[in-house]
This record gives structure tokens, sequence and C-alpha cells, in this order.
């Protein structure tokens, strides 16, 4: 297919000379460990004892990869994404303590992005973190079959109200919902909670998307079961797929605590998971809807094909393409001018509060074989190829 992310010139079009020296001067500063590793701590620390370093964070980490602290703040980039054919997903990205204050200000302000992608095409998903709005050990003693004391329970109780409400109130508006994929040990109790709303509310519409990580193990059989078991009672169902974020932490759980590592035993095998589990959300989508939450050239160009090859239209809504705003522009720009549907996470929230969001932003972009040398290989390119042209 004719479908070439290398086009920078469609990569970068929405951004100046001046912002691509910027993002590449940042993603240079990535290859240092020590800036990556202790960074976010010394952040934290000058902004708690009142050093000024907020302008700096944000006129350069935050500018890159977060739409602004507030959905006002960041609807000027959503408009900006609109603009060039991409959908936004506002992902309010506060790490908070987990206090049920904490809680009931995420759930509020969830009903907030509900109301706004209601509101404006620029949003077409909406999406939350289960653990930022209940309690993580709670969900962790529930995935574990633990017996649940009284106040657990009730805690549990609440999260599945509030989880309910998000996903009765994105069916009464429209809005299709993303619910994210968390640590492996949290996950069961998710899964069960999200598969229940996706039975109430999946009928004509799909609502409700539940996210899969295919870095691990027997996710293929997972896909299938739930596809079976949607058969069966008859309504329709909303995947995401991700290769998956917390792979060091699981491995060090898994070590810890003496339990098979439950992640895939090299890349390739997740690699080989995620364009099955395409292959499978593809074949079933008289029933499925599926989004491709990567920035896996070869996985989003295997859906692309997909797509094309059988004739569907690109802009058929049971097929998204989804990356993170500030990275792998050449894939979202370039699949959008194509015609398909895409979409970026648009993290946003106070700056002091994003800042676990940003410093794993910085981790995932450190690695020299990883994604921070195809950004920066990539915006050289459209600096020469500019350069070229005067
Ligand atoms: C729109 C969007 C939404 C996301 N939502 C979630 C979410 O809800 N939950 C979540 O956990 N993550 C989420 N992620 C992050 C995602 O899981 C990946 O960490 C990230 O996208 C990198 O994977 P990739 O497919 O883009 O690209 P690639 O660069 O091809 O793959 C990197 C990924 O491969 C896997 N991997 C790397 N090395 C190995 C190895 N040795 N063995 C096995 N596997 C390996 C890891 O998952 C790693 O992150 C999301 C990403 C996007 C773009």
């Amino acid at each position: 297919m004719a479908l070439m992310f290398e086009n920078t010139e469609k990569a970068f079009s929405h951004k100046s000379n001046v912002d691509l020296i910027k993002a590449y001067r940042l993603f240079q500063t990535f290859s240092s460990s020590f800036i990556v590793n202790y960074g976010p701590i010394i952040s934290n620390w000058a902004i708690r004892i009142g050093i000024p370093i907020k302008p700096i964070i944000k006129k350069t980490i935050f500018h890159q990869f977060c739409g602004g602290e507030s959905i006002e703040e960041s609807n000027q980039f959503a408009k900006k994404l609109y603009e060039h054919g991409i959908g936004a997903i506002l992902d309010y990205s506060v790490e908070g303590e987990g206090t049920i204050d904490n809680f009931l200000k995420t759930f509020e302000e969830l009903k907030r992005v509900i109301n706004e992608a209601a509101d404006k095409p620029e949003y077409p998903f909406a999406v939350f973190k289960s653990s930022g709005i209940g309690s993580f050990s709670v969900l962790a003693a529930k995935s574990a079959n633990e017996k649940l004391s009284l106040e657990q329970q009730n805690q549990y109780d609440q999260l599945v109200e509030r989880i309910n409400f998000l996903c009765k109130y994105a069916h009464q508006n429209k809005v299709k919902l993303l619910i994210d994929a968390e640590e492996t040990w949290i996950q069961d109790a998710i899964d069960e909670i999200v598969y229940s709303n996706a039975k109430e509310f999946n009928h004509d519409d799909i609502i409700v998307y539940n996210t899969i990580q295919l870095y691990r193990k027997g996710r293929i059989e997972e896909i299938i079961k739930q596809i079976d078991l949607a058969r069966k009672f008859g309504y329709k169902i909303g995947f995401k797929l991700v290769r998956g974020a917390y792979m060091e932490k699981e491995a060090d759980r898994a070590q810890q605590m003496n339990y098979p590592n439950p992640i895939q035993d090299t890349k390739k095998d997740s690699d080989n998971d995620y364009n099955q589990a395409l292959k499978i959300c593809f074949e079933n989508r008289d029933i499925v809807a599926v989004m491709a939450g990567t920035h896996n050239e070869e996985s989003s160009l295997l859906l692309a094909e997909l797509i094309e090859n059988n004739n569907i239209s690109k802009s058929d809504d049971r097929f998204w393409f989804a990356q993170l705003y500030g990275m792998s522009d050449h894939i979202s720009y370039n699949l959008a001018h194509k015609g398909f549907n895409v979409a970026k996470y648009l993290p946003y929230g106070p700056v002091k509060e994003v800042l676990p969001y940003l410093s794993r932003r910085a981790q995932e972009n450190s690695s020299v074989k990883g994604q921070t040398s195809r950004e920066l290989t990539l915006i050289r390119q459209e600096l020469k190829r500019r350069k070229a042209l005067k």
C-alpha cells in the first residue's frame, strides 16, 4: 500500500521550524540518563519548595506531551489536531494519592471530559483509568480472590458504581469510552467490571471499550473468550489493543513474589500476538470495534491494509488508530491524511500533578534503539527537507 509513514512533510505540517528544533532538543535530552532518572525528582522537589521552575517545565516537556493544565487550555490543541483530521482524547493524567477526595475529584473531572466529547466533534472518545477513581489495593484484593473486609467491599461497590455511572453517562451522550489497562494484579477485577458494562451498554452502538495488553501471555485466548461471550449473550464489544506499559514493574513483582512473569518471553512474541489480535478483531467486525493504540508502524500498517484490502470505508467507526500526543506524528498525520480514523491521547492536568506521566514519557523515550532515535531521525529529515527548499 502506498502509505508512507516516512512522509515527514505531512507528519510535521503542523510544526514551525522553531517548534521542530525545540522538539529535537527535547528528545535529545532524553538520551541523558541523569535527566531522565533525576529530572522528575528534582522538578517535584523544586516545585514543592517554591523554586519557580513551572514555567520552564510548561514550555518544554509539558508543551511537547500535554494539552494544558485544564480542559479549556487543551481545547486549542484539540482544535489544531482536528484541522488535520485527527481527534483528541482528553486524558486527565493526574496521579495523586489514592484518597477518597482525589477519587471523587477525578470522577467529577471525568464527567466534564464526557460532556466535552458529547459537545465537540474534535473529541471522538473519552478515557479513564479505574485506579484513578477507586482503591488500587481493593482492586488487587478482588483480583486475587481475597475475601474483602466490610470496608474494602464498601470501597469496591463504590468503584463499581462510579464506573457504571460513567458508562451510562457516556451511553446517554453517545460518547465512546475507553477504559485503560493497568497492572496485571488489578486487571482481573477491572476486566470483570468493564465487561459487565459492555454487556449493559454495547447494543446498537459500541460505547464501552476494554483495553487488552498483548505483552501479556494468553491474551489471544482471552479476546476469543470475550468475543464468544458477547456472541452468546447478544452484545457488542470494543477493544483498545496496546502492547503494555508496565513491563519492568511486572517482571520485578513476579521475581519478588516468586511467580512466573506474565509478560511474553520476547518482543517478537508481543508483536506476533498484537498483530494476531488485530486480525481476530477485524474478522469479528460484525460485533467488534477496535482501536490500535500503538506507535508501531508495522501494526498500524497491518490494520490500514486490512481495512483497505477489504474495501471497507477508511472512516468506518469500528476502526481507529491512536497515538500519544507529542509522539509518532508521522503515523498519526499520514494515516489521517489518507482518511483513516485517528486520535491522539491529549494528557492534561496541573503541571505538578502530571509529572509522573511526563516522567514515564521521558523514560519511554530514553532508549537509544527505541522511540527517541525514531523521533530524532524524522525531525532531522524534515528540517533537512525544509532547508533544501530554501
Ligand atoms: C493511544 C494509546 C493508549 C495506550 N493505553 C495503554 C493502556 O491502557 N495500558 C497500557 O498498559 N499501555 C497503554 N499504552 C502504552 C502501550 O502499552 C505501549 O507501552 C506503548 O505504546 C509502546 O508500544 P508500541 O506498540 O507503541 O510500540 P513498540 O515500540 O513496537 O513496542 C514497545 C512495547 O513492546 C513491548 N515489549 C518491549 N520489549 C519487550 C520484550 N522484551 N518482551 C515482551 N514485550 C516487549 C512493551 O509493551 C513495550 O512497551 C497506550 C499507548 C497508546 C499509543
